[in-house]
């Protein structure tokens, strides 16, 4: 069960504002996308699968199209030749959109300080929350998850119209939806 928003209620009646509405929605039916590229993408199996579970959060249905995702969770060794297509899939998910480093490589390159591998996917694309671990436990990626689904609740409907989202987009040289 999800809780209602703050609102006021009465005999018969409960009222909100939309924003509340809309994040709650959006909170509470994220479609991830898994880009696994290494060992903690196993980890993000274990996390689908039945002892974690992570249906309980509105978040089973897992896309392999970026169209249709709006939830990137990047788990795994990016090398730098892989930038570009981490990049385009990032371009070709609709807004609203979240990221999810998950794990020590996503996030920093991890044991792998090497000219071939990205030190950081926030290099290329912004993200919204960190995973630390070599790999993470499943806990950890529900967490991030959870994470998430407070940023979206919370967000503001013109955050992604703002000037300031739009700057920070501009910085990673992605253009505007
Ligand atoms: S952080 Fe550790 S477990 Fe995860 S992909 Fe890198 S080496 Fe593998």
């Amino acid at each position: 069960m999800v809780d209602a928003p703050q609102g006021i209620e009465g005999q018969g009646f409960f009222a909100t504002s939309l924003g509340k509405v809309i994040g709650m929605a959006r909170a509470n039916s994220l479609w991830p996308l898994p880009f696994a590229t290494s060992c903690c993408g196993i980890e993000f199996m274990a996390t689908m699968g039945s002892n974690y579970d992570l249906a309980r959060f509105g978040s089973e249905r897992l896309s392999f199209s970026p169209r249709q995702a709006d939830l990137l969770m990047v788990m795994g060794t990016i090398a730098k030749k892989m930038g570009p297509v981490l990049k385009q899939v990032y371009d070709q998910m609709a807004e609203p959109k979240w990221v999810i480093a998950v794990g020590a490589c996503a996030s920093s390159g991890g044991i792998f300080d090497t000219y071939s591998v990205l030190q950081g996917i926030d290099r290329i694309i912004p993200v919204d929350v960190y995973v630390p671990g070599c790999p993470p436990r499943p806990e950890q990626i529900i967490e991030g998850v959870m994470k998430i689904q407070d940023l979206a609740r919370n967000e503001s409907l013109r955050r992604r119209n703002s000037d300031e989202y739009k700057k920070m987009l501009e910085s990673y040289n992605i253009e505007t939806q």
